[in-house]
Formats: structure tokens, sequence, C-alpha cells
């Protein structure tokens, strides 16, 4: 006999769960069936983001920050350690104490709210039923007069590096490395070649960014892409740009493996051995056989489910949100995909603003923007003004040692309403979310300028770059003064 729901979630990662957590709160009766397993063979929920995405891997950018930190900044401060050193395994093992706490919660909410979460794999076989089959093989039928597909995504493996889990592994595999290799290579200068790459040279591979463009980050404003190359030059990341990967050949056995990669770039063939190896190229849909084809759900090429600003699908019971569907692959855009939803189910009038998805590479300066650059405002013909503020002129930031960056604040140049904001920096995140709110009410840099900011506070930089965007910022030289 079939179970029935008012909404079956399918997938609880950041757009699942929190889709049917706010489901079950408007009163809707809602399961969320998950295929997840942990390292003990239980089901787990909170799918790619807290098991081996946003979560482990900021666990593990945290404890080697410590440790550089620890290892080279420490002195600075007069502060005198023993001969500081690392310990791979108790690092791994404080991430997944982290991801075993948070995924922990998610279950305990669903208990909370009176969602029910079901361990197995989802089939959608009809525009109101779906299929699970259990870890034991055990088959449920659940019928909904709603379904939200929320399966996630899953990393792009590439022909010439095969991943093997050991040696060439993807970032699920680069949370997992159990002692620090010597020479790390990376396959992809995106966010999660630079995140890990970042982690594992912080505790002392030596790595190699291997990245098919010539341009360094080209979805990010220049100026702060050219900033975070400088840095991450600096920091140790060798950075290979226009460099295409042809080829790969695994050498040795147990520990002693090493992996020769071949690659091409503007001088010619090259060859380079690494003991471990990262492919980080991008991530697709988790989409392939979700859905029978005869419930005519309709797919685009690439496996995202197409779906309208409201994530309507081609079938009016079904619905797609997160990493599914077009769009940024980020948790927050899933959520509030979900959120948005189950809302609308419910009567309300939820939208999601695309405008103003605020994006972050949690590098250390970390790199946060919203809204357009300058590169887009100049392609659309827009006037604008810009306003800059370097940290090493924050007197917060000179204080903790941690001066590397700027705040850049863009405004339209006749009704001075802010366009977009690019911050490379220490808490870069945390102080783009003051102007993502503010975007939201429409602001102005005026407004910003007007509004009294704690001292001292990095924020601070936020406060000074919009009133440099009218060039009457305070403690920099202005370009102009009004
Ligand atoms: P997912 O989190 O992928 O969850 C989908 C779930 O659906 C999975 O648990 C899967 O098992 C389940 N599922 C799929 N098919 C079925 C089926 N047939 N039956 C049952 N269950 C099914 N984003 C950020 O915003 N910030 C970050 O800092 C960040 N860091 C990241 C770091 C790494 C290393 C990675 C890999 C990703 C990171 N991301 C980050 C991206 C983020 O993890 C994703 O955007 C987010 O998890 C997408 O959420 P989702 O709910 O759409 O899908
Ligand atoms: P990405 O799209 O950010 O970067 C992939 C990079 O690999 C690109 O620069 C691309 O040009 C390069 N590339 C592709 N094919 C290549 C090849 N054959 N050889 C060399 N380089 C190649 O993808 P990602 O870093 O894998 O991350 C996947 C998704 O996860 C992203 O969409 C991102 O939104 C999400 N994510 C977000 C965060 C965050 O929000 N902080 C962190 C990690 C991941």
């Amino acid at each position: 006999m079939a179970s029935n729901y008012d909404v079956v979630v399918i997938g609880s990662g950041p757009a699942g769960y929190v889709a049917a957590i706010r489901a079950a709160q408007l009163g809707f009766s809602t399961a969320c069936v998950e295929k997840w397993l942990n390292k003990e063979g239980k089901t787990v929920f909170g799918g790619t983001c807290l098991n081996v995405g946003c979560i482990p891997s900021k666990a593990l950018l945290d404890s080697s920050h410590k440790y550089l930190e620890a290892q080279h900044h420490f002195d600075l401060h007069g502060i005198t350690t023993g001969k500081v050193g690392i310990d791979v395994p108790a690092m791994i093992a404080r991430k997944d104490k982290v991801v075993a706490q948070l995924t922990g919660g998610v279950s305990g909410l669903f208990a909370g709210n009176k969602v029910t979460g079901i361990g197995g794999t989802a089939t959608v076989t009809g525009p109101n039923s779906v299929k699970v089959v259990d870890h034991d093989g055990k088959e449920e039928v659940l019928e909904a007069k709603h379904i939200i597909i929320a399966a996630g995504s899953v990393p792009i493996d590439i022909p010439p590096t095969p991943v093997d889990q050991d040696t060439i592994v993807d970032s699920t595999g680069a949370l997992e490395f159990t002692a620090v290799p010597k020479r790390l290579g990376v396959i992809g200068a995106g966010v999660i070649g630079l995140e890990l790459g970042s982690v594992w040279a912080r505790l002392g591979s030596e790595v190699t960014v291997l990245e098919a463009m010539e341009g360094f980050l080209p979805a990010t404003d220049r100026q702060v892409a050219k900033e975070a190359q400088k840095l991450f030059t600096k920091q140790g990341l060798d950075i290979k740009l226009g460099a295409r990967v042809t080829g790969s050949k695994i050498e040795g056995k147990g520990a002693k493996k090493t992996v020769t990669v071949n690659f091409t770039d503007a001088e010619g063939e090259k060859t380079q051995t690494f003991d471990k190896l990262i492919v980080a190229v991008g991530r697709r849909p988790f989409t392939q056989g979700l859905v029978a084809d005869s419930v005519g759900l309709e797919v685009d090429e690439r496996g995202f489910v197409k779906v309208n600003d409201q994530c309507a699908t081609s079938v009016p019971s079904i619905f797609a949100v997160g990493d599914a569907v077009r769009g940024p692959m980020l948790a927050h855009k899933g959520s509030e995909e979900g959120v948005m939803v189950v809302e609308r189910l419910a009567g309300k009038q939820t939208q999601v603003n695309y405008a103003l998805v605020p994006s972050v590479i949690y590098t250390h300066p970390e790199i946060a923007w919203v809204g357009k650059n300058e590169e887009e405002l100049s392609a659309a013909g827009v006037e604008y003004n810009v306003g800059v503020f370097p940290f090493a002129a924050s007197g917060r930031a000179l204080a903790a040692n941690d001066a590397d960056g700027f705040v850049k604040l863009i405004a339209d140049k006749t009704t001075d309403r802010i366009l977009g904001c690019h911050i490379i920096g220490a808490s870069a995140a945390d102080l783009l979310q003051q102007i993502v709110i503010a975007m939201e009410f429409s602001a102005s840099a005026e407004d910003i300028g007007l509004t009294m900011f704690s001292h001292p506070a990095l924020s601070e930089a936020v406060h000074e770059a919009a009133l440099a965007a009218n060039g009457h910022a305070i403690h920099i030289g202005n370009r102009k003064r009004r």
C-alpha cells in the first residue's frame, strides 16, 4: 500500500532539507528521501554540502589556517610556541565530528518538524508517484500531491585523469587524505581547486594548479582576480593558466604511488609528477535515471531539470531546486529556492532574487562579491562610480595583522544606487552580507555612507568604500572631492 504525502522531497541537501522543513512548518505532510550513507553505512541527511562540501571543506580551511598562523605569524604577536606540527588524522577526525554533528542536527530538525525522513533511492514514476528502494532492496511507493526534486550534483570526470579516489581524487577524496602529499596537483583553478589547494598548501604541500582557461577567475571582478592571483602565488600556489591536460599515468605501489600528468600550455607539451592529484573541473546535475521517461519531465542537454523562475518544471505537480537546476551551484541559492517553492504551494508570493546571489571563495583572504562588476557594467553601457578602500588603511585589519585586499563598491553614476560589491580580504563573506542586505533594500552608496559603523571593525572598510564612491572617504586620499 502506498503512503500519501502532500510533499515528497527527493534529496536532503541544503535545497531539499530546507524545503522539507519549511513545507512541514506550513502544515504540509512531508517526506524527504535520501540515499546518502555515512562511513558507518547509515542514512544521513544534509547532502553534498554537509557531508562532502561546504562544511568539511571549511573545517579543513579553518584547521589549516590556524596551523599556518601558529607556524608563521604567532611570533609577530610575541607568542612563542614549541615546534608546531600537524596531525592529519586528528584534523580529519575533527572535520568528521563537525559533519556528524550537523547531519545529526538535520535528523533532529526533521523529527522536531515532523518531516518523515526516508533512507533509500527515489525514482519519480508518475506525476504524483515516487518509488523508493531502500538499502536492503525493499520497495515502497509514495503518493504525493507535489514532488520536489533536489537531487543535487556530483563532480565532473575528465577522461585524461580518471578518479580512483586514491592517487587521483575528486573533491570528496581531497577531504580524506591521511597525510600531507609532498607534491599535489590540482586540475581546475575554480572554487574547489583554490579552497582545497590552499588547505594542503598551508599544511606543506607543493601545489601546482593546472587551469585550462587563459584568464584567472574569469567571472570575478578583474581587480579582485589580479590581487587574488598575486596573493595566492605568494602563498605558494603555482597556478598555470592555459594548461590543457591530455593524459596521466599512475606508477609505483602503496604510499609510493605517483601520478605523472601530461599537459600542453603556451610553451608546448609538458609533464609533471605528483603524489596526489585533485580533479576539480566543475560539477554536473545528478539527475540521470531519476525520472521515468513516461513522466515527460523536460531536462536540458547537460541534465539540468528545466525550470522557470519559480522552479516549476514542465510537469505541474513537480518542482526542482538547487544544483539540479540552472544557476550557480551554491547551497544558499538552493535553500532559498526550496523555501520559495513550498511557500508558493501555500499561497504566498515568495520570489528568489537571482540578481543578488552572493558568491564567496573561502581562501585566505576570502573573496566575496554580489551584483555587477565593472566589466559587466561597461559592457552594458551603464555609467558608474567606484569606491575602493584597502584593508591596509583599516585600523582593525592592521591590529589583527591581516590587512591584505580591499573593498570595492560600485554605484550608479546618476542615481547612486549600489550596483555591486567586490571584496578580497579577511571575513569578506560576512562583510559582503551588509551590502547584500543594502542592495535588497535598493540602498544608495550615500545610505551606507550615512550609516554609523562600529570602530574599530573591519566593516568600516565597507563604510569607507561607500564614501569613496562619492569621492569623500576619510581615511584614504580621494580621487575627487564633493
Ligand atoms: P546536494 O547537496 O548535492 O544534495 C542532493 C542530495 O540528493 C544528496 O544527498 C543525494 O544523495 C540525494 N539524492 C540524489 N538523487 C537521489 C535519489 N534518486 N534518491 C534519493 N536521494 C537522492 N556551496 C556554498 O554555497 N558554499 C560553500 O562553501 C560550498 N563549498 C563546497 C565545497 C565543496 C568541496 C563542494 C563539492 C561543494 C561546495 N558547495 C558550496 C556547493 C554546495 O555543496 C552545493 O551547491 C549544494 O550542496 C547543493 O545543494 P542541493 O541540495 O541542491 O544538492
Ligand atoms: P568551478 O566551475 O568553480 O571551477 C572549475 C575550473 O576548472 C574552471 O576554472 C574551469 O575553467 C577549469 N577546468 C574545466 N575543465 C578543465 C580541464 N579539463 N583542465 C583544466 N581546467 C579545467 O568548479 P569547481 O571548483 O569544481 O566547483 C564546483 C561547484 O561547486 C562550483 O559551481 C561552485 O559553485 C561550487 N562550490 C562553491 C564553493 C563556495 O561557494 N565557496 C566552494 C566549492 C564549490
